[in-house]
């Protein structure tokens, strides 16, 4: 019975090919089906009977009249503009790696199969004519001919003109335009994109120079499709259907792709490529047998040799070698998440990996594992070493990358349900026996499991990236930190694991630090975990707001990522301990008894200073105060506690990471701001001597207010507006008194030369004069 099936789908293949065909050369050429069987040494006993059987009733094989009628009857059409530039760039671009067709016919052959499988999940009947879900390859090297034999749910032929004529997908037309780019720059770059893209069934050009494909779909009859790369007819297939259902193709190999006919080059390449594919592969191949046969006996004339032999009588056998030609299995279909993580080689996860990616490099981590309790699934997930480089551009709008599978079959991976946005970089596959077979896709969707499925899938999603072994976490971290650091915005149920994930850099040397390790090395009595964002690591180390903190040995985390305000403002504490932006008013430092009453004392004799300056620049801030954090700097600005830092002012300026409508931005932009003076400064000091003298003097406006612009941009912020030239002119007056000149000294006139020209009519000069020319001069 099973060999029958076998034969449903290989019938193709085990037509009389020879029939009528010599000295009708196109026929030759057209003729997808294969001698084989009743010239070979068969298959044994009653297998090979019921074979040449089938093959002697089979109607395939194109017939004179056949291939007339397929002339007649074929339609052309020429590819679409696209998909002659697809097929441009992959000659163009792999033609040092043209075994990938395979990989490619395979993958869209195990992609038809999928969905029949899928659809009969519903509708049992899908599977009648023919139950078998299968690829076979065979060669045929005499005739330079490949064939790759899906049952899948093959195509219509509405199907095989627009499957195999356009490029339908919406992302490749963006692949396209990429690739155009990298055309223009490196062979090795684009090489990983197309093969990350999968270039899909024009790969199968890079090796033949005909292709026709027979595809049999349920809903109509057996087509017949061929191409030579330029154009490309369709007719009705004239044998009629053949394939029962599913899609034969073959391939009119190139001379020098002669060896892809080769067994094994083929099993290579299945083994390397697609071995993982969840469907049987078999290969039409020979082996050699070594069969004992009864050994007739010779007439012998030596009467001595005759009783030896007769003592052994029923031993008498002879060795025989006998080619036999069957169809070999070359993948173990077994899927790799079913079997036990123990039982799984490192590099077979690898190649799991690979040919579930397409990504040239072994993962960065894994997760293996069977989640039980409420629902039943088991789970393989990896982290790739690179993430593409635009996945910020479609942050959101992606689809994640975890394959479904119910029960072994595989459903979808366009669910986008099982991961969140930030963990879309995961790649994997999911396979539980608790969900529905029996609905569609969409029921599916709406099941309650696939909520608590995806619940623990991200859990041991982000155990896989907490294990993460030390040497490679900074690998990690340079690919994925936005990730996570979106993640702690965007999933507060798992904001304390993602925490755990951060790192930053740090007051306390080169290296990034974890959260855990800042918070074990915090002071006695330290409280908060300080932290000062800003838009570089020179810019951070410098900040006023850090100085008297490290003094004392109070460690800093530096923010430098323009995410990683937002991230921490939504983070608010880690291992109980409270986040202090200190660039921020509340600010508390756990001083001395003799450092408060010092403060104190500081706060009393500068009150006119700071109630002066709070008069003087009212347009620009709330309040001036006696800084506590100021060590080397006179003067900073501090955000109030909902107010913006400079740091983030600038990030909504640039509008890189939130889109506040305009009045709120306003809004934040108006706030005034702290501005907190250093008791310790001359310049501070000297402002309060005079202050206290004169209060109404030029000088100690100006000084005020320069001092105000200096604090303003070595806090992070921008000057706004006109002020940034007020700066520049109370600078350059300061210079000017710095190099010992006159206050009142301008730029000397120049001497008047022409007069400026008088506004010429531009329509009737533009010819005579051209205007670039008269520039130059
Ligand atoms: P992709 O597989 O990424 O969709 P391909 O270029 O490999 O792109 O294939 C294009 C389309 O042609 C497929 O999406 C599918 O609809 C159709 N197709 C190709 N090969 C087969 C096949 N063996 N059986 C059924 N349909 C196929
Ligand atoms: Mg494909």
């Amino acid at each position: 019975m099973k060999y029958f099936l076998l034969l449903g789908v290989g019938l193709l293949f085990l037509s009389g090919g020879a029939r009528g065909q010599e000295g009708v050369g196109s026929v030759e050429e057209l003729t997808v089906d294969a001698d084989l069987g009743a010239s070979r040494e068969g298959s044994r006993t009653d297998a090979e009977a019921l074979l040449r059987e089938e093959e002697a009733i089979s109607p395939d094989g194109l017939s004179v009249a056949q291939l007339r009628e397929l002339r007649d009857r074929a339609q052309n059409f020429t590819f679409q503009t696209e998909v002659n530039r697809m097929m441009k760039l992959i000659i163009n671009s792999l033609y040092k790696n043209k075994e990938i067709f395979l990989r490619e016919l395979i993958s869209n052959g195990s992609d038809a199969l999928d969905k029949i499988r899928l659809l009969s999940l519903t509708d049992r009947d899908v599977l009648e004519r023919n139950p078998e879900l299968s690829i076979r390859i065979k060669a045929e090297p005499e005739r330079r001919l490949l064939h790759i034999v899906d049952s899948g749910v093959g195509m219509t032929r509405h199907d095989l003109v627009n499957n195999l004529g356009t490029i339908a997908k919406s992302g490749t037309a963006d692949f396209l335009s990429k690739m155009q780019d990298a055309e223009k720059s490196n062979a090795q770059e684009m090489n990983d994109m197309i093969g990350q893209f999968g270039v899909g069934f024009y790969s199968a050009f890079l090796v033949a120079d005909k292709v026709s494909v027979a595809s049999k779909h349920n809903d109509d009859a057996q087509h017949f499709w061929e191409s030579d790369a330029s154009s490309f007819s369709v007719a009705p297939d004239p044998r009629g259907d053949t394939l029962k259902r599913g899609t034969h193709i073959t391939l009119h190999m190139k001379e020098e792709a002669a060896d892809y006919l080769q067994p094994d080059t083929i099993r290579a390449l299945v083994k390397k490529y697609s071995q993982f594919i969840n469907f049987p592969i078999y290969l039409w191949a020979s082996r050699t047998e070594t069969v004992e046969e009864p050994a007739e006996l010779e007439a012998d004339a030596d009467d001595d040799a005759q009783v030896e032999d007769a003592e052994d009588k029923d031993k008498e056998t002879k060795k025989t070698e006998k080619t036999v030609w069957d169809w070999e299995l070359m993948n173990d279909n077994k899927p790799i998440w079913t079997r036990k993580p123990s039982d799984v080689a490192d590099d077979e996860y690898t190649s799991f990996y690979r040919t579930l990616t397409k990504d040239s490099s072994p993962p960065l981590a894994r997760a293996h594992f069977v989640a039980e309790g409420e629902v039943t699934f088991r789970a393989l997930l990896f982290v790739p070493r690179v993430q593409p480089a635009d996945s910020f551009n479609r942050y959101g709008t992606s689809t994640d990358s975890i394959k479904l599978y119910v029960r072994r079959v595989f459903i979808t991976d366009e669910f986008n349900d099982l991961m969140p946005n930030y963990l879309a970089f995961i790649q994997g596959i999911v396979d539980s026996d608790d969900l529905p077979l029996n609905v569609s896709r969409e029921t599916l969707q709406q099941h309650k499991l696939i909520k608590i499925i995806k619940k623990k899938l991200v859990r041991k999603a982000l155990d896989m990236l907490k294990k993460i072994p030390d040497d490679e976490y900074p690998h990690f971290w340079k690919e994925y930190s936005t990730n996570i650091k979106l993640g702690v915005m965007e999933d507060p149920s798992n904001r304390s694991r993602l925490a755990k994930l951060l790192r930053f850099h740090s007051s306390r040397g080169d290296d990034m630090t974890f959260l855990a390790d800042y918070v074990a090395r915090m002071r006695p009595g330290q409280a908060h975990i300080y932290y000062v964002a800003g838009t570089s690591l020179a810019e951070v180390r410098r900040s006023p707001f850090a100085e008297r903190l490290e003094a004392r040995g109070y460690e800093v985390l530096y923010l430098t990522e323009a995410v990683d305000e937002y991230c921490l403002s939504s983070l608010p504490e880690y291992d109980g301990k409270k986040f202090q932006n200190i660039a921020k008013e509340i600010f508390d430092l756990e001083d001395s008894p003799a450092q408060k009453e010092q403060f104190e004392a500081h706060k009393k004799q500068y009150e006119p200073l700071t109630r002066w300056l709070a008069q003087k620049l009212d347009a620009h801030i709330t309040r001036a105060v006696v800084s506590r954090r100021l060590a080397r700097s006179p003067a900073a600005l501090a955000a109030t506690a909902f107010g913006w830092t400079g740091n983030m002012e600038r990030l909504a300026l640039s509008n890189a990471h939130q889109k506040a409508d305009d009045a709120q931005r306003k809004h934040h932009l108006m706030q005034k701001k702290l501005l907190e003076i250093n008791p310790r400064h001359p310049v501070v000091a000297e402002l309060l001597r005079r202050v206290t003298d004169d209060p109404d003097g030029a000088a100690a406006l100006q000084a005020a207010e320069t001092l105000y612009r200096t604090a303003a941009l070595r806090s992070g912020y921008m000057l706004q507006e006109g002020q940034a030239v007020q700066f520049a002119e109370s600078v350059e007056a300061m210079l000017q008194a710095a190099l010992g000149l006159p206050p009142g000294a301008r730029a000397e006139p120049e001497p008047d030369d022409e007069p400026a020209p008088a506004d010429a009519d531009a329509d009737a000069d533009a010819e005579d004069v051209p205007a670039e020319d008269h520039d130059e001069l």
